[in-house]
């Protein structure tokens, strides 16, 4: 198989659906998720109910939805492995009622570890699910609890054994480093654990502090630590090398993919196509422009959705917050609509970044290089200073 290759192409669509439960709320998420406990009833059939109310709307405003391909369906969190398979599965059918879905169109669900075993695996797979994204985060039980994580012993001994021989096309898991009093071993410890299974695609994302968190008040009150940034500056250096030696390449800021297992659906943020998301807080992104919806479950729940679209920033910025996060080749040649008039400013600045090594570029086709992302903020702000 050929290299890939970040294409714009405005015909495809991708499916997100939010489920907002979580057994805990972690102190450091920042995503809208509701703790509810361990075996919680939840109002599941009113929740799908309501997102198929929701896509009714959505589709009346935006007829033109069913012209487009529909090449993923994600659902994410919360924890989407709480969703009952059945309602999930009813969801999709109803969907494919509706629009134009592409036959082998990437289907994922996120997961938590504790939610994981042969069973629910081979259910998974029984309702279409082809990809499998594991919020694991540490295999250490104390920065597990540093992260305020809810922990299931068992699970999480079992997991990657269960993960790695089951029939799921495609595995992917998420780890977290920079937690305070991590050293480079315990974070080391955790990705070569994971490394000796099969897996084909790695999220590995710096510990943040977010504004509204339970981790943001308590490091301004001095209650917890905050990460370790040093620490995660030095596992930045190290990572690129560390998982091409594994064979995983580095195709954006934080994610990490076997040779064309990259994730079809977080691409489409990156490469600024069009997402229809549905669900309380869900941020779609279609013709109409941006939305967000909700974030109470009561209003959601009620069938009361947010149906306010901004075209808010112009495309060539938007192009630059996003694709330029990309770590894999990008063709320019299928951004011409959006780089537009300005393209010999956009070639001149390439080419400036080209002379210091930041960057490869040839025939319109750009890739950072992997040092461009110790000051990648910049280079994004100097991009899209060139705005027409
Ligand atoms: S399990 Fe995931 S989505 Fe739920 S609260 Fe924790 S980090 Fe957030």
């Amino acid at each position: 198989m050929t290299e890939y290759i970040a294409s714009y192409d405005k015909s495809k669509l991708g499916i997100y659906i939010h489920f907002p439960y979580c057994v805990h709320k972690c102190s450091y998420c920042d995503f809208y998720s509701l703790g509810m406990g361990k075996n919680p009833i939840l109002p599941q059939k009113k929740l799908f109910e309501s997102y198929k109310n929701e896509f009714l709307q959505r589709l009346k405003l935006e007829p033109n939805l069913k012209n487009f391909s529909v090449e993923t369906f994600f659902i994410g969190g919360g924890t989407p492995s709480m969703a009952e398979e059945d309602l999930v599965f009813e969801l999709v059918q109803f969907l494919k009622n509706e629009l134009n879905f592409i036959s082998n169109f990437e289907f994922t669900m996120e997961a938590n570890p504790e939610d994981i075993s042969k069973e629910k695996i081979e259910k998974l797979i029984s309702i279409g699910v082809n990809r499998l994204n594991v919020g694991v985060q540490s295999f250490s039980k104390t920065f597990l609890k540093t992260l305020d994580r809810y922990y299931d012993e068992e699970k999480y001994l079992s997991l990657l054994e269960t993960l790695s021989s089951s029939k799921m096309n495609r595995i992917g898991i998420d780890l977290i480093y920079g937690i305070s009093e991590q050293s480079l071993e315990d974070f080391l410890d955790d990705l070569n654990l994971a490394l000796k299974y099969r897996l084909n695609h790695i999220s590995l994302y710096s510990l943040t502090v977010e504004k509204g968190t339970d981790y943001f008040r308590k490091v301004e009150s001095n209650k917890a630590a905050p990460p370790n940034e040093e620490l995660q500056t030095l596992i930045l250096q190290k990572l690129p090398t560390l998982l091409k030696e594994k064979n995983f390449n580095h195709y954006e800021v934080s994610n990490y993919a076997k040779k064309n297992e990259y994730s079809i659906h977080n691409l489409k943020y990156w490469k600024f196509e069009n997402y229809l998301s549905l669900g309380p807080s869900a941020h779609g992104f279609t013709l109409k422009g941006r939305y967000a919806n909700t974030k109470s479950i009561e209003k959601y729940l009620k069938n009361e959705f947010s149906f306010e679209y901004e075209s808010s920033l112009n495309n060539f910025t938007e192009f630059a917050l996003s694709a330029l996060r990309l770590f894999c080749k990008i063709d320019f040649n299928s951004f011409e609509e959006i780089l537009g008039t300005n393209f010999y400013k956009v070639e001149e600045l390439i080419k400036n970044w080209q002379v210091n090594k930041l960057c490869f570029y040839h025939n319109k086709i750009f890739q950072w290089n992997e040092e461009a992302i110790f000051d990648l903020d910049s280079r994004i702000l100097e991009f899209s200073m060139l705005e027409p």
